[in-house]
């Protein structure tokens, strides 16, 4: 499959057309962002890392059943997939308090949640990508309220599914993000899922094996995606 014209680079990802109208190059880079891009860095090798394991939670989820944007992985830092007319919310399933909700609710770092908690955000640089609610969606002209349920739904059941896979490679997913987006009118999970858009703990050591290693300072980071990866991929 031929990498052809650049369509979009954000911060961990470029994104490149194809010969094919319908599908796009998602290429991995090693940068790291925080905090709205205010902090800056490279975690060495991330982008294989997070290619290996986002194509191997992708093909999970399709096993399962899941609709989702992924076709195939091409090379060490590409991935083949549908082209999508991406929705502007981001989507944050919760198993555990950490980040944003620890902070908005007062809530200390690590309490299991009795139910999953879920999210949504306005996907919007420009305004810090704010916390909204199913109004908001709509009053931004975002989904439709059909599109707002079955993303629900979907978020929920890949929570239950990536939770459970996870958990038998010792990882506990405290909370992550995911992204919808559209292909010829078929709402299709997008975007990836790495441990850049996950909190991953370790089951026994609770230890944190994620983008909060970059976040925090919290050192060995490329070790984090190392370890995560030979968990998920082997
Ligand atoms: N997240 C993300 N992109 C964002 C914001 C959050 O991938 O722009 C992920 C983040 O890695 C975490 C989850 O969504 O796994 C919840 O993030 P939170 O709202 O706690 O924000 P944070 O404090 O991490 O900025």
């Amino acid at each position: 499959m031929e990498r052809r014209t650049k369509i979009y680079e954000g911060k961990a990802k470029i994104l490149y057309e194809t010969d094919n109208p319908d599908l796009v190059i998602q290429y991995f880079k090693d940068e790291a962002t925080a905090f709205d891009a205010k902090k800056r860095g490279i975690i060495e090798q991330k982008g294989v890392y997070n290619n290996r394991i986002s194509s191997v939670l992708f093909e999970y989820l399709k096993r399962q059943g899941v609709r989702t944007h992924f076709v195939r992985q091409l090379s060490d830092r590409e991935m083949l997939v549908k082209r999508l007319e991406i929705i502007k919310v981001e989507v944050v399933v919760r198993n555990m308090s950490a980040g944003s909700l620890s902070k908005r609710l007062g809530f200390e770092e690590g309490i299991a949640l009795a139910e999953p908690v879920l999210e949504f955000f306005y996907k919007e640089d420009a305004l810090g990508d704010p916390l909204i609610n199913d109004d908001h969606v709509r009053l931004l002209g975002l989904a439709t309220p059909q599109e707002v349920r079955a993303i629900r739904k979907r978020a929920l059941l890949v929570n239950e599914l990536l939770r459970e896979f996870l958990e038998t490679r010792d990882l506990i997913l405290v909370d992550f993000k995911l992204e919808f987006g559209r292909h010829h009118g078929q709402l299709l999970l997008g975007d990836e899922i790495t441990p850049d858009g996950c909190r991953l703990w370790d089951k026994q050591t609770l230890e944190k094996m994620d983008k909060d290693r970059f976040r925090r300072d919290l050192g060995k980071v490329e070790e984090a995606y190392q370890e995560v990866c030979r968990r998920i991929c082997e």
